[in-house]
């Protein structure tokens, strides 16, 4: 009988394994596919598995561009904002394609500076995510190579996705693409790019929005169920858009469709289906994108978000002189409109970031005080973005974090 051959075990992946730090990103597919691949898994995230033996170099580049293990800032030698890092312009803006702007997530900023990459030719096609054909609320990566196909991607889908898992398959050909993933795709896909150049000649634009962190797809499954429906009922599903923060709605085999308010669906249901790796995250805010987008929401006198429907409207935060060079283009063609906006501002409308950065330090305390693995986090002024908040905020996150480990429900 053929004895199957021994396969050890990655010690990168199992750190992250046993930590439960990964964010699903597949970026250890990309390196070391096909010994690595990446699929879902029963509680509804994207994880690794590993099938064959890992070649040192390939052990060494997960050690160094894996989020669940590592992050580096790109802030470069700049003053940083403790809170948001390296900004180079601050704006507000929106797509001026009435449909887009409607079909969107937020104001349609992001597919607009998209449309301005594929029309310049600056790029050949746009690597993106987009709703699964076979699992309606879970996601797909597509390349979009026409302006159509990047509208019908527009909108946030709250649920896993792993761009950068096939990638390898894009290089080579000489195209060029850009990328829009989270956060933490973008910074693993960075990362990788100071490793091996080859990266950047395909994908020279690196794009991301704000991201509060990713739920498992239990948890649409939670909001289609709340809806009066069963999941398998469901063949399309929106998170939100069409309309700013729009509905979350499910079309069923009969045609009818349930829907629920963002207020509902994220607030209520979504929010709570979040992966550990997300509570512990340095960087919501695309410290390694050229440009990033969120919603630029509106807020009351107490400085509360107002989510009641009203024109989409995108917060456009530029990193590098790449992303100026997008906003600059996309203005000039016209694809969108822009206003500037006040750094001092940012904190008021977007308190879920605030919040979660102003936390992280007591947060990761916690973690290693009980010997739990975090990952390592370089030049994120941690401290400083801890000492903007108050001291019952990290001593109420750090016994929170205590309280869920001694539960078992972290890591
Ligand atoms: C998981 C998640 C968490 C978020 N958290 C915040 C937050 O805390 N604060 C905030 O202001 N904004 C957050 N956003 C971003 C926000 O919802 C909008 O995406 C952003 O404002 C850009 O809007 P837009 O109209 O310019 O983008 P659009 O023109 O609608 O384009 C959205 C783009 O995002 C891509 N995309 C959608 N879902 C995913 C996904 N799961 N993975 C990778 N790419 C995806 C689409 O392919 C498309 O290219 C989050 C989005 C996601 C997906
Ligand atoms: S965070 Fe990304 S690179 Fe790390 S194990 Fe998860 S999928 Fe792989
Ligand atoms: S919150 Fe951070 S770790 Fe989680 S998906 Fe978003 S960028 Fe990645």
């Amino acid at each position: 009988m053929k004895k199957e051959k021994f396969k050890p075990l990655s010690p990168s992946i199992k750190t992250v394994s046993q930590g439960n730090l990964c964010s699903g990103c597949g970026a250890c597919e990309l390196i070391a596919g096909p010994s690595i691949e990446i699929r879902n898994t029963a509680d509804g995230f994207i994880r690794p598995t590993q099938l064959g033996e890992l070649s040192s170099d390939q052990e060494g580049l997960i050690a160094r561009c894996c989020p669940g293990l590592v992050q580096v800032s790109c802030g470069g030698a700049g003053a940083q904002h403790p809170l948001w890092g390296n900004v180079a312009s601050l704006w507000t803006g929106h797509s001026t394609d009435d449909d887009l702007r409607f079909q969107a997530s937020s104001g349609g900023g992001l597919s607009a500076a998209l449309f301005f990459l594929l029309g310049s030719g600056k790029v050949d096609g746009v690597v993106q995510v987009r709703a699964s054909e076979t699992l309606p609320y879970a996601n797909a990566i597509s390349i979009s190579t026409s302006i159509e196909e990047i509208a019908e991607a527009a909108g946030s889908r709250y649920a896993p996705s792993a761009p950068l898992a096939g990638l390898r398959s894009l290089m080579g050909s000489g195209k060029r693409y850009a990328f829009v993933g989270k956060p933490c795709d973008v910074a693993a896909l960075r990362a990788l790019t100071g490793l091996e150049p080859a990266l950047e000649n395909s994908f020279p634009y690196l794009i991301s929005f704000f991201c509060a962190g990713v739920p498992s797809t239990k948890g649409a499954e939670e909001v289609i169920r709340k809806m009066g429906a069963a999941p398998e009922q469901v063949t399309e599903f929106r998170y939100r858009g069409n309309g700013w923060p729009g509905r979350a709605v499910a079309t069923l085999a009969d045609g009818t469709t349930r829907s629920m308010t963002y207020h509902d669906s994220w607030g209520g249901i979504l929010s709570k289906h979040v992966q550990h790796r997300c509570k512990i995250c340095a960087d919501g805010t695309g410290d390694a994108a050229d440009i990033v987008f969120a919603d630029a929401w509106e807020a009351d006198e107490r400085g509360y978000p107002l989510f009641e429907e009203r024109d989409g409207r995108s917060l456009i935060l530029v990193r590098t002189p790449k992303g100026q060079t997008i906003l600059e283009g996309a203005v000039r063609e016209s694809h969108i409109a822009v206003e500037p906006f006040d750094i001092a501002e940012l904190e008021k409308i977007q308190p879920g970031q605030t919040g979660r950065r102003r936390a992280l330090l007591a947060r990761l305390l916690a973690l290693r005080l009980l010997g739990k693995p975090t990952p390592q986090y370089q030049g994120f002024s941690i401290l400083a973005a801890a000492r903007t908040g108050s001291f019952a905020w990290s001593a109420r996150n750090f016994l929170g974090m205590v309280r869920r480990i001694l539960l078992g429900r972290a890591p």
